[in-house]
């Protein structure tokens, strides 16, 4: 058999090139999103605060809160259902339900929850005439990062009564901050690799040195600090007991770049995809079929606890939904035909630090949404990997959508790794693969996006949500 002639003119590439977003977008629809953006990562710097931004704008849109629905109303079942459910203030999931049910549902999931320094339950000490605070780190923290840096305090004390106080100190520019100080590297000589310079014990803050007329001499730092939060907040040290201080670089986003094209902030991992993800789910108005979104906490330290993804809460709340619309519908059975993005970030290649990538697997920032088949590590150990059915189906419904897209590994091969919630949902039988924009510094007080793969994820978001109908 002959070889078909080929045509001398013929231009065409069976290559694969990741677009870059900014050659195809307007700028200022980008900084329009961008601007919605910040707000936000500035509002909300811990998880708590996230969920009460989240559900004002869900009741703002009409969302009606699932526990406030009657389970037997009068009249026929409603057929659509515009609905969220939080759990212990920490944990969030909205649905647009819309008929048929039985035709399953497409959700993003993203977290909530970032690296952090949490105070211990008896957080106060004196030292030298400073009243110090005595943290636990959250999350993978390189720990260094955290010292010298200005840190605000938000958190929660609730009292034995039940009554709740919130603190959020370090944020309005008249306000104080607080901080871990740093040795002098006129004294610093100590040689063991950076890493292992630093012990959890040693970050400690500084939060007070003043006696502030304290008659007693001793500890009077520390006793000064208590009256001062007592006539403050109104609370005493044992209240700090049943307490959730969180402190949090006290930074506000930035636009980086002298051209502006990236943002820096604190907590794009995974605030990124929450907020990407609940955009896209309220522009959302006539899916294909049911849409819907989880917001999680606790995927830093592993998914584990109440309000983390190895809680089905979205399931039970799905269950709920089923009784309220009156479907006989088995929700064990309706994710195996429901669809998943695991809204995550990913690492972007870093232009000083290139060979922890094989580049030719690795996201960059301005080429769009990086979509991970699988991350975990060691031999693709603690991961989900996407089936190659629905990734094409992914890809289909991007590519017709006019989504800039790019697939991605999470580093070299034997680098390390890290790992997503996307297993967990997989356990239930959903279809799930990791997509999100890439980050440098990631897990850093000061990370960075592009503001393009921003609002493109928002476009990846919103395309999935309405249009994802199966993987045929
Ligand atoms: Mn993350
Ligand atoms: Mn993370």
């Amino acid at each position: 058999m002959a070889l078909p002639r080929r045509k001398k003119e013929s231009n065409i590439s069976f290559e694969f090139v990741p677009r870059n977003v900014w050659k195809l977008r307007k700028r200022e629809d980008i900084e329009t999103y961008i601007g919605g953006y910040k707000h936000f990562l500035q509002e909300c710097k811990t998880v708590r605060e996230a969920i009460e931004y989240f559900v004002k704008m869900l009741e703002t849109r009409g969302f009606k809160r699932l526990s406030k629905l009657p389970i037997r109303g009068r009249g026929r079942p409603p057929t659509k259902l515009d609905v969220y459910e939080v759990y212990k203030n920490k944990t969030l999931v909205a649905f647009r339900i819309r008929p048929p049910f039985v035709k399953g549902i497409n959700l993003v999931a993203a977290h909530l929850d970032s690296p952090k320094l949490d105070l211990k339950p008896m957080p106060i000490a004196e030292k030298e005439g400073f009243a110090i605070g005595k943290t636990h780190y959250y999350g993978g923290i390189k720990k260094y990062q955290w010292f010298n840096l200005p840190l605000a305090v938000h958190g929660t004390v609730v009292k034995t009564d039940g009554s709740t106080v919130k603190v959020r100190i370090g944020e309005d520019p008249s306000d104080p901050v607080v901080l871990i100080t740093d040795l002098l590297p006129h004294l610093d000589r100590r040689d063991d690799p950076v890493q292992k310079l630093f012990k959890g014990e040693d970050l400690n803050v500084i939060l007070a040195s003043d006696t502030l007329g304290q008659k007693d001499e001793k500890e009077a730092v520390k006793k000064a600090l208590l009256t001062l939060l007592n006539e403050k907040y109104g609370i005493t040290e044992e209240d700090l007991v049943s307490a959730e201080i969180e402190l949090v670089p006290a930074l506000q986003p930035k636009d980086v770049g002298i051209d502006a094209s990236m943002v820096g902030a604190y907590g794009h991992d995974d605030r990124v995809c929450a907020y990407t993800g609940f955009t896209a789910l309220l522009e959302t108005n006539n899916p294909v079929r049911s849409a819907g979104l989880v917001l999680l906490d606790r995927e830093e330290i592993g998914s584990d606890g109440n309000t983390g993804a190895k809680h089905l809460f979205w399931m039970k709340t799905l269950k709920k939904v089923a009784r309220i619309i009156k479907k006989d519908v088995d929700v064990e059975e309706l994710t195996e035909v429901s669809a998943m993005l695991s809204g995550d970030v990913s690492a972007g290649v870093n232009p000083i630090f290139t060979d922890v990538h094989d580049l030719a697997n690795a996201p960059r920032l301005n080429y769009g949404i990086a979509i991970l088949r699988y991350t975990g590590s060691g031999g693709k150990y603690s991961t989900n990997e996407a089936h190659a059915e629905f990734v094409a189906a992914v890809r289909r419904i991007f590519n017709e959508s006019d989504i800039c897209w790019q697939p991605a590994e999470f580093g070299k091969v034997d680098q390390g790794g890290g790992g997503t919630v996307a297993k967990f949902f997989a356990e239930t039988g959903i279809d799930v693969i990791d997509a999100g924009p890439p980050l440098l510094g990631m897990h850093s007080p000061f990370e960075i996006v592009s503001k393009a793969d921003v609002y493109e994820t928002h476009r990846a978001y919103r395309a999935f949500l309405e249009k994802f109908e199966s993987t045929r």
